[in-house]
C-alpha cells in the first residue's frame, strides 16, 4: 500500500508552454514525469509504475507468443552498422560518439544489426529455427523535433522483437503470431486501436502493419472501413478497382473527332480551368510531372483526385520521386507549369484508374495558356498503363468489401514488419538446411513504444479533470481518501478498508495527507486512479463510505462493512473491460 504523505507524486496546476498535447500536460500535472533535457525525462514513481505495467503486459504476451527475452546493449559498435550499410544511410537520428581508444559507437535506435549478429553466431542449423528474441530497453533517437512528451522523445523505452525463420512461409507464420500478440496487448490495455496496412518504404518486403491508437491528436491519418476490418495508412490505402470503372463522363464542350485547342489565359489550377471552361472538374485530366530515380514520368489523374506519391514510387520501383520544379516542367513540356497534358508529351505517361472513367476530357496543351478539350484516352494518347496511383477519399468504397471508407487520426504505438533477408544477406546470417545447404534466414521485426503507448492511452482516455486510466495500466487501482486525517474514526475506517483491499491484492493509494478535501479530490481525478473510496465524517459516523467510479462519476453510498467487497467488484468489472 502506498501512502501519499510518503510518496513522490508532485501534482501541479500549471504546465510549461512546450507541453502542447493533453497527454504531455497531464503526465506533468499528475506528477508522473519531469523533463531533464529536450526529449529526455525523469520518470517519477507513479509514472514508472505505469510504464512497468505496460511492460508487464508486453512481456506476458511476447512470452505467450514464444519469443525469448534478451537484453542487448544500448551502446553499439559502428562495425555492425557498417556491415548493414546503415551507418551511412541512417542520418542524424543516429547519435554517434567515440570511446577513449577512438573507436566509433552509436546509441542503438533499433537493434536489427545487434540481434542479427547474435543469431548468426549462435544459430547453425534449421533445427534451431524459428527463433524469436525480444527485449525491453532504452532506445535513443536524436529526433529533429522531440515533442509531445513521451510521444516523441529522444531517449525512450521500446519493446523490440525479431523473428528468424528458415523460409518465407515460416516467416509469415511468425509475423501472424506477433500480429495476434499485438492485438491482445492493446486489448489488454483497454485501447481503441486499429491495425493498418503501412507502406514498407525502401526496405520493400511483403507486409507491414502499424498499430494505431485512435485519437484526434494523432500524427497519422488513417483510413478504415465502416463495415469490415480493413484499415490502412492513408499513404498506403488502396482504391477499390470497381470505383475506377468507366462512368462515361464527358466534357460538356462537345465531342468531335479530335482534340480541340482552347485558349485558357493564366488558368492553371483545376478550379480555374474547369470554372473557365464550364466543365465538370472530374473530366479534367490532371498531369503531374515527376523526376524520379528511374527517369522523368508524367502521372495522370482525374481533376477531382490527388496523386499519391508513395503509390507512384512503389509502382515505379523507384528510390525517390519528386514533383518537378517550374524549370524542369518547362524542359519536359515546353510550357510553364499548369499547362501540361499527355497528348504528344515526350515523357513516360502512366494514368491512374480514375482517368479511365473519363470518356472525353480536357487537359493541358503543353503550350502557354492553352488547354485541349474533347480529349479521348486511348484515342488521343495512350498511357503505358493504368494503375492505382491516387489518394483515397473519405466515403470511397472499401477495397475489400465495398463499404464506405472513413478517415480518422491515429497514434502509431506499434509496428510489425516482414524484413525478409535484407539484414541476413548483408550480414551473412545463414543456417544449414536439411540437405546441409547454406541458406539465409528470413527476418521480421516488431516494435512497441512503451512510453508512447502510455501517452496514447491518455490521449484516448481523459476528461476535463484529468486522466482516466484503463485499470490494467493505471498506477494504482483504488484511491482511498480519508477526508480529514485528523479525525480518528475517519482515519481508522480508511486504514481498515485500505488494509482489507491490500490483503486482497488490490493496489491501494491512500491519500493520508493533511490537505483540504477539495485538493485531495482534484488530485485523485487528475491522476486518474479508476476507483475512489471516500471516507467523510458524517458518513463514517453513520457507518458508511462512498465508492466513486472515476470514468462515469457514478457514486454509491455503501455500508463500511461492504466497502471492500464492493470496491473489489468494481475493480473486477473494470479488469473485465481489459480482457484480451
Ligand atoms: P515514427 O514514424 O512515429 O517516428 P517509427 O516508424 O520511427 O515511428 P519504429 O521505428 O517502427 O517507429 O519504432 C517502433 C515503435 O517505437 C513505434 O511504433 C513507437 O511506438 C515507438 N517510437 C518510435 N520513435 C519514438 C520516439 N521518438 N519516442 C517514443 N516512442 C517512439
Ligand atoms: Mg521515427
Amino acid at each position: 500500500m502506498i501512502r501519499y504523505s510518503r510518496y513522490l507524486m508532485p501534482t501541479t496546476k500549471e504546465t510549461p508552454s512546450d507541453a502542447e498535447i493533453v497527454s504531455h500536460r497531464l503526465m506533468l500535472r499528475a506528477g508522473l514525469l519531469r523533463k531533464v533535457a529536450s526529449g529526455i525525462y525523469n520518470y517519477l514513481p507513479a509514472g514508472l509504475r505505469v510504464l512497468r505495467k505496460v511492460e508487464r503486459i508486453l512481456r506476458e504476451e511476447m512470452d505467450r507468443a514464444g519469443a525469448l527475452e534478451v537484453l542487448m546493449p544500448a551502446v553499439v559498435p559502428s562495425e555492425l552498422w557498417k556491415e548493414s550499410g546503415r551507418w551511412d544511410a541512417y542520418g542524424r537520428e543516429l547519435l554517434r560518439f567515440k570511446d577513449r581508444a577512438d573507436r566509433e559507437f552509436c546509441l542503438g535506435p533499433t537493434h536489427e544489426e545487434v540481434v542479427t549478429d547474435l543469431v548468426r553466431r549462435e544459430v547453425r542449423s534449421y533445427r534451431q529455427l524459428p527463433l524469436s528474441l525480444y527485449q525491453i530497453q532504452d532506445k535513443f533517437r536524436d529526433e529533429i523535433r522531440p515533442r509531445f512528451g513521451l510521444m516523441r522523445g529522444r531517449e525512450f523505452f521500446m519493446k523490440d522483437a525479431y523473428s528468424f525463420d528458415a523460409n518465407d512461409e515460416a516467416a509469415a507464420e511468425s509475423y501472424r503470431k506477433m500480429y495476434e500478440a499485438y492485438c491482445r496487448i492493446f486489448r489488454r490495455m483497454g485501447l481503441d486501436f486499429r491495425a493498418v496496412e503501412a507502406d514498407t518504404g525502401n526496405i520493400g518486403g511483403s507486409s507491414s502493419h502499424e498499430f494505431m491508437v485512435i485519437a484526434d491528436s494523432g500524427e497519422d491519418a488513417i483510413v478504415s472501413c465502416g463495415t469490415c476490418a480493413y484499415g490502412a495508412n492513408v499513404e498506403k490505402a488502396e482504391c477499390n478497382p470497381a470505383a475506377a470503372e468507366p462512368t462515361g463522363k464527358e466534357t460538356s464542350v462537345g465531342k468531335t473527332g479530335s482534340p480541340r485547342k482552347v485558349s485558357t489565359p493564366g488558368k492553371r489550377t483545376v478550379e480555374e480551368v474547369s470554372g473557365f471552361l464550364g466543365i465538370d472538374p472530374a473530366t479534367l485530366i490532371k498531369t503531374l510531372l515527376f523526376e524520379t530515380s528511374v527517369g522523368d514520368v508524367a502521372i495522370l489523374v482525374s481533376g477531382t483526385h490527388e496523386v499519391n506519391e508513395i503509390k507512384v514510387k512503389n509502382h515505379l520501383g523507384a528510390d525517390f520521386v519528386r514533383l518537378a520544379g517550374e524549370e524542369r516542367v518547362r524542359e519536359m513540356t515546353g510550357a510553364p507549369s499548369g499547362f501540361a497534358g499527355p497528348v504528344g508529351l515526350p515523357v513516360r505517361v502512366i494514368a491512374d484508374h480514375s482517368v479511365r472513367a473519363i470518356a472525353s476530357g480536357a487537359t493541358g496543351g503543353n503550350e502557354k495558356d492553352v488547354h485541349l478539350v474533347d480529349v479521348v484516352p486511348g484515342r488521343d494518347f495512350t498511357p503505358e498503363g493504368y494503375a492505382d496511383l491516387r489518394m483515397v477519399r473519405e466515403g470511397d468504397p472499401c477495397p475489400r468489401c465495398g463499404g464506405a471508407l472513413r478517415f480518422s487520426r491515429g497514434i502509431e504505438v506499434g509496428h510489425v514488419f516482414r524484413l525478409g533477408t535484407k539484414y541476413s544477406e548483408a550480414m551473412r546470417a545463414v543456417y544449414l538446411d536439411e540437405g546441409g545447404k547454406e541458406r539465409v534466414a528470413v527476418l521480421g521485426c516488431y516494435g512497441i513504444g512503451v512510453g508512447r503507448t502510455a501517452a496514447a492511452a491518455i490521449e484516448q482516455n481523459h476528461d476535463d479533470d484529468g486522466i482516466v486510466w484503463p485499470i490494467s495500466i493505471a498506477p494504482f487501482e483504488v484511491a482511498v481518501i480519508p477526508v480529514n486525517v485528523k479525525q480518528a474514526d475517519v482515519m481508522a475506517a480508511a486504514e481498515r478498508v485500505a488494509a482489507d483491499l491490500d490483503t486482497h491484492g488490490v493496489e491501494i493509494f491512500l491519500d493520508d495527507r493533511e490537505e483540504r478535501p477539495g485538493i485531495k479530490f482534484k488530485d485523485a481525478d487528475l491522476t486518474g486512479i479508476p476507483v475512489r473510496i471516500t471516507l467523510g465524517e458524517k458518513n463514517v459516523a453513520a457507518g458508511f463510505g462512498e465508492i466513486r467510479d472515476r470514468k462515469t462519476g457514478e457514486t454509491l453510498r455503501i455500508p463500511l462493512t461492504d466497502l471492500a467487497k464492493e470496491a473489489i467488484a468494481l475493480v473486477e468489472r473494470k479488469k473485465a473491460e481489459c480482457a484480451p
